[in-house]
């Protein structure tokens, strides 16, 4: 068996420790003759899974008890549509902050339902930074306040939590969940695809505040009504039985780990070996604001960018792998999630020494 380094933005790499214990787990899950695909989500052996699984997050996020922690279907794509169907309450607009691809896309879905202001926009430096806080024009009767707290495609962080004077504050984590500590009493509502940092595509993670659930829209399908949600803990309908149970290992890889903390130090370590590397050649650059750099996401261009397909080559023949930049944006992106070692992140920055050495730099 030989594994690769793979840097794709989602679904992505995830902890060989974890993988392996599924694997070990695939045709009899603790004794029980079957394996965890095959279970009744109404079972004991699932509802426990499933119980221990939202119990491991709250402890490694430290979840208020005054919210709750649902796990859902549709990706943060079907969240674009579930923020406002939840949450605007009788209120007619919403303010969205706009920092990239993402942005956009909230933004388009949560037109079909409301007004919505944009607060702020980094679209005129071509979305490679995070809109200051001074500049934000905030509307005080807004339903929500909404933004992408990590732009998977620019790869854009914002590494400060916004003040929204009061009016709730929603966040799209899915490509930064994890990666280290939050304080979740800053915002209403935080939601995130699992694929990145949590487990397999098909579950989405909402943790929302419960004083703001039960007010949906008439017409929201049940299984996106957070009330409704939330009182049949998660399983309104059958959940994403499978990818519950992977994530429920992720989080007990963290916590073995040590948690959000020491999760924290080793991205920033990781990360720090690439961004020294492309600050200090001419021959890579990075195209996003130093302050703002993803921890996560890490897009970099070649100057020569005739040089691309041949570097994405001879990266995949190392065993570095989904180095292609997103389609919309084009240049490269390396995602180094929770799970990437910091041996590939070394293996990346070898190989991208050598390259330049051999092609002129
Ligand atoms: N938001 C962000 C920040 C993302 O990175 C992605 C997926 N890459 C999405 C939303 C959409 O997620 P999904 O495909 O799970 O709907």
């Amino acid at each position: 068996m030989s594994r690769v380094y793979n840097f794709a933005a989602g679904p992505a790499i995830l902890p060989e420790p974890v993988l392996e214990q599924a694997a070990q787990e695939m045709l009899d899950w603790h004794g029980s003759g079957t394996s965890v695909m095959e279970m009744s989500h109404r079972g004991k052996e699932f509802i426990n899974i499933a119980a221990q699984a939202e119990r491991d997050l709250r402890e490694l996020l430290a979840i208020p008890q005054n919210y709750k922690v649902l796990f859902l279907q549709g990706g943060a794509t079907l969240q674009f549509a579930g923020v406002p169907m939840n949450l605007l309450r009788g209120r007619r607009s919403a303010d969205y902050v706009n920092t990239g691809e993402w942005s956009k896309k909230a933004i388009k879905e949560a037109k079909r339902y409301c007004a919505v202001n944009v607060a702020a926009s980094s679209e005129d430096k071509n979305f490679s930074y995070a809109p200051k806080q001074a500049s934000w024009k905030l509307d005080p009767d807004a339903a929500y306040v909404h933004y992408i707290s990590n732009e998977t495609i620019g790869g854009v962080e914002f590494h400060w939590v916004p003040d929204t004077g009061g009016v709730p504050l929603v966040a799209d984590m899915s490509s930064h969940i994890l990666s280290r500590p939050i304080d979740v009493s800053k915002y209403a509502l935080i939601y995130a695809g699992a694929q990145k940092n949590i487990g397999p595509a098909g579950l989405t993670i909402v943790i929302v505040r419960e004083d703001l659930i039960g007010g949906a829209l008439p017409l929201t399908p049940s299984v996106l009504d957070y009330k409704g949600q939330a009182e049949a803990d998660s399983m309104l309908n059958t959940p994403a039985t499978y990818a519950v149970y992977i994530a429920g290992l992720v989080f007990r890889w963290l916590k073995q780990l040590g948690g959000l903390p020491e999760m924290e130090r080793i991205n920033r370590a990781k990360a720090a070996v690439l961004y020294d590397f492309l600050d200090q050649t001419e021959f890579y650059y990075s195209p996003v604001a130093r302050e703002d750099r993803s921890l996560m996401n890490v897009p970099f261009r070649l100057r020569n960018d005739a040089l691309d397909a041949e570097f994405l080559k001879q990266a995949k023949a190392r065993g570095l792998t989904e180095l292609k930049g997103h389609r919309s944006v084009g240049g490269m992106r390396a995602s180094i999630y929770n799970a990437m070692p910091a041996a590939g992140v070394k293996a990346l920055v070898d190989f991208m020494d050598e390259f330049q050495g051999t092609h002129g730099g």
